[in-house]
């Protein structure tokens, strides 16, 4: 039977058998006894499940993979370093030189840099298109090379929300894939498997983790994609001699996942470590519950701060003149999440004035956590970025970034109020 999403939080995973531990123990080792060498090796031909080096597979990552890849309606998940190791090992596990990425634009900052100047330094050219475009204009930058197509269901730091539909019709009439990054809907509020998405990216540092405690990333395989025969994948489609030359296409389940893990995270590692899988874990017990109430606290602020006369602009999608409002409602409605932008009324110095006139909300690079927090993007996260990408990426230098914890939303609010009193 399949359980409801908030079920799933507490009890996917691990179900442990008599007299184990009752959640996942934290297993700190490298590696793992075997008593016949025939055992071993059934392992290494992938012949049987099992552990032998925590850099391929750890029972304790394995439970927060399993967690995630079941909230997400996924075949396989893999816990990795970082959001950023997560993507990094995704485009490494699809592209070779000579292969191009089309991506939206307003993505995370790490991302962008992934794709605008690091792949390309090993040949791999990143394609950019604005999310609002009209879906010729991206089609015209899909072309045989392309080996994937790259999203975010709510954008970070401008809050636009993906309209799946249309790039999901891209993705199935090239036959590319489609591959959605889902840290700051997560699984409770967006599954994207269920609009066509091929692969899900979490930066599990955010949301899922949810109290600032632990860096790590997953990449979910949704088992949907047909690589077999797909004239595009060939590296998925001919036998990979690095591993007793494996047709990922053949197998029947998880070819994805199964070449990620078995390939690149092999070579590259930057694999999660047992203790933050087990912070993670622990972490997602509560997800239902706090994307419930972050979604509802920024609700409320983006409502307050939208009526005030110090702030320019507020970009929450539950704002019903808000771009994405409708787009919303089909692809978010049981909440829009805790990110919010704004604009504070004047420049830059007003905005800086602001921000350490804050006492409750505290400025900080990280967001998605159950503190709320603030930063100003455009000399953050954003500083490599030339004036002209910040509004490619949709990050104009007034725009102040609310990550909306889950306090009291009266202390949020009252917060916003006397530091907005501040200013002039
Ligand atoms: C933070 C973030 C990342 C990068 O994740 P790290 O865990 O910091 O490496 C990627 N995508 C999005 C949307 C993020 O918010």
């Amino acid at each position: 039977m399949a359980y409801r999403k908030d079920t799933i939080c507490v009890q996917g995973g691990y179900r442990p058998q008599s007299g184990e531990s009752r959640i996942p123990p934290i297993v700190q080792s490298t590696t793992y006894f075997y008593d016949s060498t025939q055992g071993m090796a059934d392992l290494f031909d992938l012949k049987a499940d099992g552990y032998f080096y925590s850099r391929l597979a750890n029972p304790t990552v394995a439970a927060f993979e399993g967690k995630v890849a079941e909230l997400e309606g996924g075949v396989a998940a893999i816990g990795c370093a970082s959001g950023m190791s997560a993507i990094m090992l995704m485009a490494f596990t699809l592209c070779n030189a000579g292969d191009n990425i089309v991506t939206s634009s307003a993505i995370y900052g790490g991302s962008f840099n992934l794709f605008s100047v690091t792949l390309p330094k090993l040949g791999i050219e990143g394609r950019f298109f604005d999310p609002d475009a009209p879906a010729e204009e991206i089609e015209a930058l899909i072309d045989e090379k392309t080996r994937f197509v790259f999203t975010e269901t709510i954008a970070n730091p401008s809050i636009k929300v993906l309209d799946f539909d249309k790039i999901h019709t891209i993705c199935k009439k090239y036959g590319v894939l489609f591959v959605v990054d889902n840290t700051l809907a997560t699984p409770i509020l967006c599954r994207p498997f269920e609009w066509g998405a091929n692969i899900v990216i979490h930066s599990s540092s955010k949301y899922l983790d949810g109290h600032a405690a632990a860096l790590g990333g997953v990449i979910v395989d949704g088992g949907n994609f047909g690589f077999r025969g797909n004239a595009r994948y060939p590296s998925f489609n001919t036998p990979d001699e690095s591993y007793h030359g494996l047709v990922y296409a053949d197998l029947p389940v998880a070819a994805f996942a199964t070449k990620c893990r078995a390939q690149m995270i092999r070579d590259m590692g930057a694999i999660m470590s047992p203790q933050n899988a087990f912070l993670s874990w622990l972490g997602c017990d509560t997800l239902a519950l706090r994307m419930e109430r972050h979604s509802s606290n920024a609700a409320q602020v983006a409502k307050y701060l939208s009526k005030h006369p110090k702030i320019d602009w507020v970009l929450h999608a539950s704002l019903p003149d808000n771009a994405y409002h409708s787009i919303a409602l089909k692809y978010l409605p049981n909440g829009q999440g805790g990110m919010l932008s704004f604009g504070i009324r004047g420049n830059v110095t007003q905005a800086a004035k602001f921000m350490e006139a804050l006492r409750l909300i505290t400025q900080e690079t990280h967001v998605a956590d159950v503190r709320s927090c603030v930063l100003h993007p455009a000399s953050t996260t954003h500083r490599q970025l030339t004036p002209e990408e910040l509004v490619a990426a949709g990050v104009p230098e007034n725009l102040v970034r609310l990550s909306v914890g889950i306090e009291h939303p009266d202390d949020i609010i009252a917060d916003l109020a006397q530091a907005l009193d501040q200013i002039d």
